[in-house]
């Protein structure tokens, strides 16, 4: 399968990487919106959070902790924003599921 981040997961591209174990990697962001962007993905492809289910799902709430993990080693302390886009509709580029956790400044609501 063509997939960057399984590429990028198995080290045939390289990532400025955050945090890594058997089931997650975490890596900055290449075009950052905002101070800190980092993408958290299972090593595993799932195309989207439109393919998690009770098969898949222990490794959507790893990546979670891992997030609040990073959150705390970057000093996010006042609020961060965690976001995973959805096919076309919600602005997905890449087809494997990522969790971009962007902080260091004040968040808009509603998204664009
Ligand atoms: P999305 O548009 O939600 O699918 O997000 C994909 C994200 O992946 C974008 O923010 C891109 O900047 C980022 N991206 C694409 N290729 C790479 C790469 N090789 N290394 C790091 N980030 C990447």
């Amino acid at each position: 399968m063509d997939c960057i981040f399984c590429k990028i997961a198995g080290g045939e591209i390289p990532s400025n990487k955050v945090y890594e174990d058997d089931s997650v990697l975490a890596f900055y962001d290449l075009v950052p919106q905002g101070p800190v962007h980092i993408l958290i993905i299972p090593k595993t492809h799932i195309a989207s959070a439109a393919e998690i289910s009770a098969d898949n799902s222990a490794v959507v709430a790893h990546i979670f902790e891992v997030a609040a993990g990073i959150a705390k080693e970057q000093q996010l302390d006042n609020g961060y924003r965690i976001v995973t886009n959805i096919g076309e509709d919600g602005g997905q580029s890449v087809k494997h599921l990522h969790f971009h956790l962007i902080g260091g400044r004040q968040m808009a609501w509603p998204p664009g």
